[in-house]
């Protein structure tokens, strides 16, 4: 069946979200870069989200799930298929101290939900410009936190549409990991655990993590972050340093010149420019270290053919 008639039939069931035919998606990604989507489906509710993906399992359309695309390289022959993107699901609710956060709600806002709500345990996430389905699915942690030490269960869909709830310990969190990612759940939302705390020490350390985040990375370039995990024993950033690699690249991408674990988008790059990168990254490292360094950001989609 084309993307135009499954694009049409999914349109007729979707009522309070939407969808999109042949959408760059490089609007959606932080290193805005990426190519076209056959279509990008963002549901308006739960049930939507379960039509989608019954819709898909039943057509054998792959889905990829995008959450703020801030740890994601689409190639620049795009995604094919269905993108199903949670960003109408955003609802964040505190009820004493347990907050339960939609998977599209970004988590530097239920950051700044706890603090106004003076509860203490997600500071360490007020510059972490994910979703909170991206950042389930990737354990996402900054400064000493992270999701492992405050989420008490999560909701989520299998790809044929079953939704069910996992405790912590089924999450299997690890360093930038998580059954999410093993099994290709969908997160729809999460409950946290979070403590009473004191309005200026939280406050405090909001200020303090801010200030060190934005001293040290380089935010006013597009990146997906800290490309590459923590290898352990070591620092990515100060191995691609001592590599001598910071400013050097392909086309508009480079190592930053700020923190050497990120590499941007300087200047108009496109995707195969910044894969590029990070394999010479990999490539140098290994040669000067002997270590392999792993991906902590994903890439997807296809190459741009011919
Ligand atoms: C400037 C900058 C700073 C960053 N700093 C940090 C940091 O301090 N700590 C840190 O851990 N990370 C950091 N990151 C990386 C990134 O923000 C996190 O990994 C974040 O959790 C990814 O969330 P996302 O919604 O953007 O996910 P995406 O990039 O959209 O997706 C990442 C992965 O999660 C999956 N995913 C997304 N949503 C869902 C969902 N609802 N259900 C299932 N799977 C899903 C995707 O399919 C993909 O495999 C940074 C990135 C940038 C650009």
């Amino acid at each position: 069946m084309s993307k135009h008639r499954w694009f049409q039939e999914l349109q007729m069931k979707i009522q309070d979200g939407w969808l999109l035919l042949d959408e760059p998606l490089n609007k959606y990604t932080k290193t805005r870069l990426g190519g076209k989507a056959d279509v990008v489906a963002a549901p308006g509710t739960i049930e939507e989200v379960q039509t989608v993906v019954t819709y898909a399992y039943e057509q054998n359309i792959p889905i990829l799930l995008l959450g703020n695309g801030s740890n994601m390289v689409v190639r620049d022959g795009g995604v094919r298929g269905i993108v199903l993107y949670m960003a109408n699901l955003n609802k964040i609710q505190i009820d004493g101290t347990t907050m339960i956060a939609e998977a599209g709600a970004h988590i530097i806002d239920a950051s700044k939900e706890a603090a106004k709500a003076c509860l203490t345990g997600l500071e360490f996430a007020c510059g972490i410009p994910g979703s909170i389905g991206g950042a389930m699915a990737m354990n996402a942690g900054a400064y000493g936190g992270e999701i492992k030490d405050i989420i008490t269960q999560a909701t989520v869909m299998d790809h044929t549409g079953k939704v069910f709830v996992l405790s912590k310990e089924e999450l299997e969190l690890g360093y930038r990991k998580s059954i999410i990612t093993t099994k290709g759940y969908y997160v729809l939302s999460a409950e946290f655990q979070l403590t009473p705390g004191v309005q200026c020490d939280i406050d405090a350390t909001v200020a303090d993590l801010t200030f060190q985040r934005e001293s040290k990375q380089p935010l006013e370039y597009p990146s997906a972050g800290s490309v590459f995990k923590r290898p352990p024993g070591y620092f990515a950033g100060k191995l691609i340093q001592d590599s001598g690699l910071q400013g050097k690249g392909f086309g508009g991408a480079e190592v930053s010149t700020k923190h050497a674990g990120f590499i941007v988008n300087k200047k108009n790059a496109t995707a195969t420019d910044y894969i590029q990168t990070i394999q010479m990254v990999k490539e140098e490292v290994k040669k000067k270290f002997g270590i392999d360094l792993e991906m902590e950001v994903k890439i997807v989609g296809e190459e741009l053919s011919e």
